[in-house]
């Protein structure tokens, strides 16, 4: 389980940059390599400091971290092994970042973070296993844009997606035979050890060894399909069913859906992203929609019925007499399906006058005429809430 960054650096989440950069020398220094040799715990906790000081003295690492905890930041994938295979199945499908154990536990994540569903569909089938061979596969993340009426009921998808499986050629094992040896470069550790010098002095950096990409292991006779690596790029299709009333920025999580690992590795999640494509005729309010209808004047004073469009089609509506502009008509359950449980939202029709810009000469002369009718117009007498000009310019004055 992946610590909180600002837990690691004992920050509290409004820390200013002073204070970290203040939090992360003490730590460093604490836990730096030359001040504990051969001891793995503290350079752990070195590793850690680090890594979280990276994310949270950049303003923009942070606020990614701050919305969406360590998947924003891509804070992952094998770190030190991220880098060893170009890291070329990111930059697929308008990824934006690779993840790992980005759910895990499920409770950990940020205030903020985007709605989880597994917590939705419960038993999310738990984090998969991590494979002993090969590298775990990156995580993959695909937008996915829907219209309202689809958010409204829910929608079964088929999406193609380019991502890493594994090669058919090697069958993943990234070598024509299956055959292995040591590596040289880091006699099979997987790691290389680098001293690098900053501004708290030398420090001894702890990577993946480059040979090897940290497996320690060399492929003999190299597939040449996939050049050892036991994956290649390829389209899948794979289909996705949206649950009703999901919002923008919502994800869905599809376990091992994600990019192949390399030589065997356990693969990535796919993680779906919603994008809610605005509607020309309504406008969205949590599970609400709301309308706008405009209505000639005669009408919203004697009444009317009218036909508006819903998210199922038109339905009939009546517009009582004496309706004031402004006013919202509801038309129960024609809204967006609720998350949880079956019901809908409601459709709201706001209502509002039509003022006609061109009149006929005769139109002109029929309202001239409805003009000159005594309850036409707003007195104190048929409108209670105007009061007469002399008396707000009484409330105004005093
Ligand atoms: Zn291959
Ligand atoms: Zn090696």
């Amino acid at each position: 389980m992946k610590r909180e960054y600002y837990e690691v650096l004992g920050v509290s989440r409004t820390a200013s940059k002073d204070e970290i950069k203040k939090a992360y020398r003490k730590l460093a220094l604490q836990f730096h390599p030359d001040k504990n040799p051969d001891n793995k715990d503290a350079e752990e906790h070195f590793k850690e400091v680090n890594e979280a000081y990276e994310v949270l003295s950049n303003d923009d690492k942070r606020r990614r971290y701050d919305q969406f905890g360590h998947a924003g930041v891509g804070s992952s994938a094998a770190s030190g092994g991220g880098g060893q295979y170009g890291g070329g199945a990111t930059d697929l499908n308008d990824i934006f970042s690779a993840f790992n154990d980005m759910f895990s536990g499920g409770k950990t994540r940020a205030g903020g973070a985007p709605f989880g569903f597994e917590e939705v569909f419960g038993g999310g089938g738990g984090r998969r296993g991590r494979a002993s061979s090969g590298i775990p596969g990156t995580d993959l993340k695909i937008r996915l844009k829907l219209t309202l009426e689809e958010i409204a009921k829910g929608v079964e998808k088929t999406l193609k997606i380019k991502k890493q499986v594994i090669c058919q050629e090697c069958k993943g094992s990234g070598s024509k035979s299956g055959a292995t040896e040591n590596c040289q470069t880091c006699h099979g550790t997987g790691e290389v050890r680098q001293a690098s010098k900053t501004m708290f002095g030398q420090f001894v950096n702890i990577a993946a060894c480059p040979t090897c990409g940290g497996e320690g292991r060399i492929i003999k006779d190299r597939c040449t399909s996939c050049y050892g690596e036991g994956i290649k790029l390829g389209e899948v299709t794979v289909k996705v069913t949206v649950p009703s009333g999901v919002e923008d920025g919502n994800y869905l999580t599809l376990r091992g859906q994600g990019n192949a690992g390399p030589r065997g590795g356990a693969a990535g999640d796919l993680i779906v992203v919603i994008e809610e494509t605005a509607h020309e005729l309504f406008s969205r309010h949590g599970d609400d929609v709301v309308y706008s209808l405009a209505v000639s004047f005669p009408d919203l004073v004697l009444g009317t019925k009218v036909e508006v469009p819903t998210l199922d089609g038109a339905v009939k509506l009546t517009v009582p007499p004496s309706t004031q502009p402004e006013t919202m008509l509801r038309i129960a359950g024609h809204g967006i399906g609720h998350l949880r449980g079956s019901s809908r939202g409601d459709q709201y029709v706001k209502v509002n006058v039509f003022v006609p810009k061109d009149l006929s000469h005769q139109d002109k002369e029929l309202l001239k005429e409805l003009k000159k009718s005594s309850g036409i117009s707003p007195t104190a007498h048929n409108d209670k809430n105007s009061k007469g000009f002399f008396e707000k310019a009484r409330d105004i004055f005093t």
